[in-house]
């Protein structure tokens, strides 16, 4: 496939393309069968400084723009290899950038910028409240200077491959508050030392390294509260834009390597004597998954450019995550049909990718609720929910 019109970060881009054809189909492929972590993979990004990308240089990390993440993240799935094992580490770490105490920014981010410290685990989901993040049922209750956590998180993806994990708690009884989204605080749990946590992997259809977590009476200190006491739900929101727009440059990356294989295959598969890329039953959806690809692209590029620039971006970053999603997922859909019943053999990679990239679709954050967002916040439609 002919490069966009212009990929900014051409040198960035070129390192991380070396780096992930260490890392061939068949890496992945065992892995998967596995359900097996990446490590190698992760460890090679960590060792490049990629993972550090977003940390200001002040806490020894690269202090790139969000666009020179994107293009790290695009790049890699661009390649057929899978960020998702690592992604998080890169933006969770913004909480405490944005909203962490000096003496918290000086004891976590010089070790999560060298790659000592993992902090890739974010608990926000729960089993009964789902999207409603509101309804949380976790609690945290001051107990001396300590906090004390009890409940239950799902979907805590990395949590196995994580040294810290942020956890979304209520500290102030949901009836106590004047909004409902008050009374919520972040908590910077170091997995290595806390007792009372149990983390169980969940099997998915994809290799996700995904868990259910427990926290039955974990004691965090109180100088572990990211942002001020009862404002966490800010403190998760505010990450959100960086979240959706990288996540976006993801998706882009997944369709250019739909793209790619996709139509590779059409010009070299002969049937009836001619390429099969020649009937226009193959080319157009090929043709329009690529208009998609570009259309997200561009979107994503927006969205960086304003987040970048300190502007209001949430409806752009939910664009660019909405579009970008559908993008990837309707270049999956066409490599598969391109590609006939090969499409379906493992040894093709196609059914492995066209899996993973499914789950943008739904996390994190599903497509009715960035279209909620969008008719709410930006049209001025009553609100749904
Ligand atoms: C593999 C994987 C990894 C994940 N990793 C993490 C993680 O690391 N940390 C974390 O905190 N979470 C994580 N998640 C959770 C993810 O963010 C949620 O699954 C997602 O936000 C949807 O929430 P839910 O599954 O509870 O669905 P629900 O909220 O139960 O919703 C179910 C369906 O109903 C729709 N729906 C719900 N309410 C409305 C409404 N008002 N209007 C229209 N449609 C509606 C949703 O769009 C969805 O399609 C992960 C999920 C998966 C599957």
């Amino acid at each position: 496939m002919a490069p966009s019109t212009t990929e900014p970060y051409e040198e960035i881009r070129a390192a991380v393309a070396k780096l992930c054809r260490e890392f061939p189909g068949p890496y992945w492929r065992e892995l998967d069968r596995e359900r097996a972590y990446p490590e190698a993979f992760v460890a090679a990004l960590t060792k490049a400084g990629y993972l550090g990308a977003l940390i200001p240089e002040a806490y020894g990390g690269a202090g790139l723009t969000i666009a020179a993440a994107a293009a790290v993240l695009e790049e890699i799935q661009r390649q057929g290899c899978n960020g998702a094992a690592c992604h998080a580490q890169m933006y969770i770490m913004g909480a405490l950038v944005r909203h962490g105490t000096e003496a918290q920014k000086q004891a976590f981010l010089p070790d999560i910028a060298a790659g000592r410290l993992r902090l890739q685990a974010f608990g926000v989901t729960e089993p009964t409240s789902g999207t409603d993040t509101a309804s949380l049922r976790t609690t945290a209750v001051r107990d001396g200077d300590d906090w004390v956590i009890n409940g239950q998180k799902i979907w805590t993806s990395r949590a196995e491959h994580s040294d810290l994990m942020l956890v979304l708690a209520r500290t102030t009884p949901i009836e106590r508050v004047a909004k409902r989204t008050d009374g919520l605080s972040v908590f910077l749990l170091d997995m290595r030392t806390v007792s009372g946590l149990t983390v169980r992997p969940i099997r998915t259809m994809m290799n996700h390294a995904t868990t259910e977590v427990f926290l039955a009476d974990v004691r965090v200190p109180s100088g572990n509260v990211i942002g001020a006491e009862g404002q966490g739900f800010r403190v998760i929101l505010s990450g959100m834009n960086a979240e959706r727009i990288l996540i976006a440059a993801e998706c882009v990356g997944d369709a250019k390597w739909f793209l790619d294989r996709a139509g590779a295959y059409a010009k070299e598969r002969v049937v009836f004597s001619r390429p099969i890329g020649r009937n226009q039953g193959v080319q157009f959806p090929i043709a329009k998954a690529y208009a998609a690809m570009r259309a997200a692209e561009l979107m994503t590029r927006e969205a960086a450019a304003l987040y970048e620039a300190g502007a209001p971006c949430g409806a752009e970053a939910n664009m660019a995550k909405l579009l970008a999603a559908d993008a990837a997922w309707e270049a999956a859909n066409v490599c598969v049909q391109t590609h006939g019943g090969f499409g379906f053999a493992e040894d093709f990679d196609i059914e492995r990718k066209f899996r993973e990239t499914r789950l943008y679709q739904v996390a994190p954050v599903s497509t009715n609720l960035i279209l909620a967002y969008l008719a709410e916040h930006v049209l001025g439609l009553p609100r749904s929910y």
